[in-house]
C-alpha cells in the first residue's frame, strides 16, 4: 500500500516537509518559517498608511 506520508512545500521556504501531527508547524517546516509568514502579514497591516479621519472627530471630543 501507499505510505501514509504526505509531503507539502513550506509556504515560506518551499522546502518539502512531512504534513503530519508530528510537525507542529505544518504546513511550515519550522517555527521560524511560520513566524516569517505571520510577520509578512503583520507588515502588510502596518503598511496601510495612517490616513487619519481627524477631520471628523467624534462629538465627545469636540465639546
Ligand atoms: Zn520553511
Amino acid at each position: 500500500m501507499t505510505q501514509n506520508k504526505r509531503l507539502v512545500a513550506c509556504p515560506t521556504c518551499k522546502k518539502l516537509v512531512e504534513f503530519s501531527t508530528l510537525n507542529a508547524y505544518r504546513p511550515f517546516c519550522s517555527k521560524r518559517c511560520e513566524m516569517i509568514d505571520l510577520g509578512a502579514w503583520a507588515n502588510e497591516d502596518y503598511a496601510i498608511p495612517a490616513a487619519e479621519k481627524d477631520n471628523d472627530l467624534p462629538d465627545e471630543l469636540t465639546q
